[in-house]
């Protein structure tokens, strides 16, 4: 491929991934041509929507899992500390995006909310006591405080103290720079910093439906206008995968070798949403709990303070239910139509080595409402059934596939990115957590893919990314220096 032309780029799906990713390479490469085909009438109807997801800005503040306990009690941090710099990352590029006047109004999409880790009995507590001295030596982690005081924590979380019983021992970690994002509107806002790029065309009710790569590696893209029925070809030299769900069946299509022994199992996160403003009011944080013994981490119960359209709003979950869709406005059909015969043992071998995970669904899909308030009632004691209502949020589809280390059926849990071995396919598969080290992925999918510009594009990434190249974790003043600008531009030190 000649690297001094102009290349075409296509881009499918206007959630996060995509927007974030085409964000990016409008600023670095203003003359290739973008188009981005969503097969919805809006950007973010699907996962990124506000209301398909917790809004978590995932750093680890106070999520559990990134800080697991080893079989000699130790506790390993280093994927928190992984997490708290993508998040980092993230927020230095929505900075940018914001000074260059892309788009506006931070606190439509972003908003400073303590992160709390909340648990109950011995062995938790002692779990949570050890990982909070390991974190409070860390600088990404120093402003972390550490309570089992029932009177520290009535102040820190009235709603979740009151009625509750000194009994069972409890204690809770803080930490006050988390946030809550509104993942929906920031999409929003970078379709249309997308759309008023000269050199990109947004088509919205188009869905891809097909590709073929021609001998001089270009791809033939097959398009449908859902207005019309029309299929149209569009002629590009990458094509990025940023369908969400539907990545996997997408990649599929591309018939790349990378996309064979590779499955997909769609499950739906579910919420309960308090109606009750009286009880929204009375929480004002982000709290994690302990995911159940042997489940992934998408089973952590968390009970979140969320903005939304400016309004607070108060979620607790997530629940799993399960059904064939890949998309929340997907097909019955989307499960049985990505098992093919490359991909079948993976899926059945999925099934056979994650029975913790099966039961899991299981148990998930038999609950009824008073079992979820149950669930409820760990963190708020004395909340009552009719404050609550139920509330179907968005798909999560595990990547399952055969890796030489794990064997067959390994169900993957994170984003991640696929290629082909020309580089001209980037499929963005997986989820949690996703929307948040967004920006990381963008960075990783120009490092693996684009490295024949990585030199031309250097300067401009410095410019979006300040530490770009440089380590948060090991450079605390640059940390230090980080934080400030971009608390600065986000306007987090703001109520
Ligand atoms: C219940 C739940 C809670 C979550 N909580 C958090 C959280 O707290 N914090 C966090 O960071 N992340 C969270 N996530 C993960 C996060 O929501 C996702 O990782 C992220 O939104 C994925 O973005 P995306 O752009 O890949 O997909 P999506 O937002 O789903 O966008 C994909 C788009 O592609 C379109 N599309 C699909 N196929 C085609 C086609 N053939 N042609 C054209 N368009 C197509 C779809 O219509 C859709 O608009 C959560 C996810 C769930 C489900």
């Amino acid at each position: 491929m000649d690297n001094t032309e102009n290349k075409s780029v296509i881009l499918i799906g206007a959630g996060v991934l995509s927007t974030t990713f085409g964000s990016f390479l409008k600023d670095v490469e203003p003359n290739w041509n973008i188009k981005l085909f969503e097969r919805l009438d809006q950007p973010a109807i699907e996962s990124s929507n506000e209301t398909n997801n917790a809004g978590t800005g995932h750093a680890a503040l106070c999520e559990l899992n990134y800080t697991v306990e080893q079989k000699d009690g130790s506790i390993d941090v280093e994927k928190a500390k992984e997490i708290n710099e993508q998040f980092e990352v993230s927020k230095q590029f929505w900075s940018y995006l914001i000074k260059s006047n892309a788009i506006q109004n931070p606190k439509d999409f972003i908003r400073p909310l303590p992160h709390i880790s909340f648990v109950l009995g011995t062995k938790n507590v002692n779990f949570l006591k050890r990982r909070y001295e390991k974190l409070a030596k860390l600088p990404m982690f120093e402003d972390i405080e550490y309570s089992e005081d029932k009177e520290v924590l009535k102040q820190w979380i009235p709603l979740m103290m009151e009625g509750r019983s000194s009994n069972t021992p409890f204690a809770a970690s803080k930490i006050n720079e988390g946030t809550d994002v509104n993942f929906g509107e920031l999409t929003r806002k970078m379709a249309k910093n997308i759309e008023g790029h000269d050199n990109a065309d947004v088509y919205y009710r188009h869905e891809v439906v097909d590709f073929k790569q021609r001998d001089d590696k270009k791809w033939e893209v097959k398009v449908r206008n859902l207005q019309n029925n029309q299929v149209d070809v569009h002629v590009a030299d990458y094509i990025f995968i940023g369908a969400g769900g539907n990545a996997i069946p997408m990649l599929q299509k591309t018939n790349i070798p990378e996309s064979k022994h590779l499955g997909g199992f769609p499950i739906s996160g579910a919420f309960l949403v308090c109606s009750n403003p009286n009880i929204v009011n009375e929480h004002d944080a982000k709290v994690y709990g302990k995911e159940p013994p042997g489940t992934p981490p998408m089973t952590v119960p968390h009970l979140d303070r969320r903005y939304i359209d400016g309004k607070k709003s108060l979620l607790f979950g997530p629940f799993a239910a399960i059904g064939p869709k890949f998309l929340k406005n997907g097909s019955n059909l989307d499960l049985f139509k990505s098992i093919n015969p490359s991909n079948v043992v993976t899926m059945l071998s999925a099934a056979t080595k994650n029975f913790p995970l099966v039961k899991y669904s299981v148990q998930q899909v038999l609950m009824g409402k008073e079992d979820r308030m149950k669930e409820l009632r760990r963190f708020i004691p004395d909340a009552k059934d009719e404050d609550w209502d139920l509330h179907i949020a968005g798909k999560r589809v595990q990547v399952i596939k055969d890796t030489k280390e794990h064997g067959r059926g390994f169900i993957q849990f994170g984003t991640e990115v696929v290629n082909s071995e020309d580089h001209t396919v980037i499929a963005l598969l997986g989820e949690s957590p996703g929307a948040s080290t967004s920006v990381s992925v963008a960075l990783e999918v120009i490092e693996k893919n684009f490295p024949q510009f990585k030199q031309a594009w250097e300067p401009k990434l410095k410019e979006m990314i300040p530490s770009y190249g440089q380590s948060l974790i090991e450079d605390t003043k640059l940390l230090h220096e980080t934080r400030k600008a971009t608390a600065q531009a986000l306007e987090l030190n703001e109520k």
